[in-house]
């Protein structure tokens, strides 16, 4: 079997090193020379690490261990305390992105991927397989996986995104000098960001610090107009702590959220990490779905063969769904209802900073960590926001097309 995969990122370098591993013909196309950077918070959570290590690849030395992190809405602060569960360890790293990237993506090379550097225009099926075009060349696979990112060609012109209901946010990062001791996430008040919600990020990283902002936007990409303004003025507010002096340019980036608007697969394409939309709609955490989805690409397409877009789809959404479409629909409440998104945040913090196992399942449940975290102080939290989460879905005329339509069909593009 001949696969191609568009994209070298982390969702890319693992369904190919897996795909590569078990003896199938595999090509990677990436317009980008590695090591290349990226935009990201450079966090590399615990189910990241738990899946990598599952799968045999392991992390990079260069890392800075990712515990405990503290939760700030105006003055108010909590702790989200970081155990192990029963599926992970308490630790995440942050690992610059030029780093990661290229650790998982050579891993893969080592398995028998073969690279082509070239940006690829278009992807369509043909006859039994899928074709592609790289810097004007057309390619024939039996699969394509389209691990191309936010603003996923793939998607597009195989016609698997309906660009018009996608959850789109934007974020920024700017590398800083100095150190923090504990990872600090800031959620920004809607009145000081256009009306926006986002939040500011401060995190350790190997070289300094990685500070940034991120907003949600929804279909609007233009309303991230202005978030330089915004990272300069959260930067300007860290003066106490550390160097606001920049290190190197600002990188900006596109999240695709929620699983919405996006059909992960059809025929003989299949798309991973952010192509399909699988950035947490909480707090903007992708690389661990990116890993994962590819994990659940690789091993569709090698047991189900020709029915791997079905066999992939099913296991998306078993694993994916619930928690997605919770997370799609709070972002959508809290953006109609910024005052109701305020109050809710000020009682979770206030509550969090008395009774530890109020943050502790808060952190377990906005990380998706609920699943695998067994008897930990604070599962039971985690359990009974997912389940509200689930129920609250079943109710909302959008959360039921997710389980219904959304999978097979979404308005405008033919499943399969
Ligand atoms: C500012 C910011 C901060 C973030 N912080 C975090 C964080 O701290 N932790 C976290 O888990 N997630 C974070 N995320 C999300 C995370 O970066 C993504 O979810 C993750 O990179 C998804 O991996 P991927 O492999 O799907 O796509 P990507 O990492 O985007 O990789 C896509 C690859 O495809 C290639 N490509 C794209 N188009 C083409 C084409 N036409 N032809 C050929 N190649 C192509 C690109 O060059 C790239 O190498 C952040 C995102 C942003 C923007």
């Amino acid at each position: 079997m001949r696969v191609g995969v568009i994209g070298g990122g982390p969702a890319g370098a693992t369904v190919s090193l897996l795909l590569a591993r078990s003896g199938v013909d595999v090509t990677l196309f990436d317009k980008a020379v590695f090591p290349r950077d990226k935009a990201c918070g450079d966090v590399v959570g615990p189910r990241a690490v738990r899946v990598l290590s599952e799968i045999g690849v392991g992390l990079p030395d260069e890392r800075w261990p990712v515990g405990e992190m503290q939760l700030s809405w105006r003055s108010l602060t909590m702790t989200l305390p970081s155990r192990g569960g029963i599926g992970f360890d308490g630790t995440g790293y942050s690992i610059k992105r030029q780093i990661f990237d290229d650790y998982l993506l050579r891993r893969s090379l080592q398995e028998g991927t073969q690279l082509v550097t070239g940006r690829v225009s278009f992807v369509g099926e043909r006859g039994q397989g899928a074709e592609l075009i790289c810097e004007g060349q057309r390619c024939s696979f039996d699969i394509i996986v389209g691990a191309d990112g936010a603003n996923s060609v793939t998607a597009k012109t195989a016609g698997l995104v309906d660009e018009d209901r996608v959850e789109m946010g934007f974020a920024l990062r700017r590398y800083l000098d100095g150190h923090v001791a504990m990872p600090r996430i800031d959620m920004l008040a809607p009145e000081s960001m256009g009306g926006l919600l986002g939040y500011g990020w401060t995190f350790p990283n190997s070289g300094g610090v990685n500070a940034g902002v991120g907003v949600a936007v929804g279909q609007n990409r233009s309303r991230a107009r202005g978030l330089h303004g915004h990272l300069d003025r959260y930067v300007a507010k860290l003066e106490h702590l550390l160097s606001t002096e920049a290190i190197g340019c600002d990188a900006g980036g596109w999240l695709k959220m929620g699983m919405i608007g996006t059909l992960p697969a059809r025929g003989r394409v299949l798309l991973v990490g952010d192509a399909a939309g699988l950035v947490n709609p909480f707090q903007g955490e992708g690389i661990a779905a990116a890993i994962e989805s590819g994990r659940f690409a690789a091993e569709a397409i090698m047991t189900a063969k020709a029915g791997a877009a079905i066999a992939y789809r099913r296991r998306l959404y078993d694993e994916s769904l619930a928690f997605q479409s919770t997370g799609h629909l709070l972002l959508r409440v809290a953006r109609q209802r910024t005052d109701l998104a305020g109050s809710a945040l000020r009682g979770l913090v206030t509550l969090g900073r008395r009774h530890c196992g109020i943050a502790a399942g808060w952190g377990l449940f906005w990380n998706d960590l609920t699943a695998q975290s067994g008897p930990v102080p604070g599962g039971g939290v985690a359990r009974g926001l997912a389940l509200a989460g689930t129920l609250a879905t079943r109710c909302d005329p959008i959360g039921r097309r997710y389980r219904a339509s959304e999978w097979t069909r979404v308005p405008g593009i033919a499943g399969g």
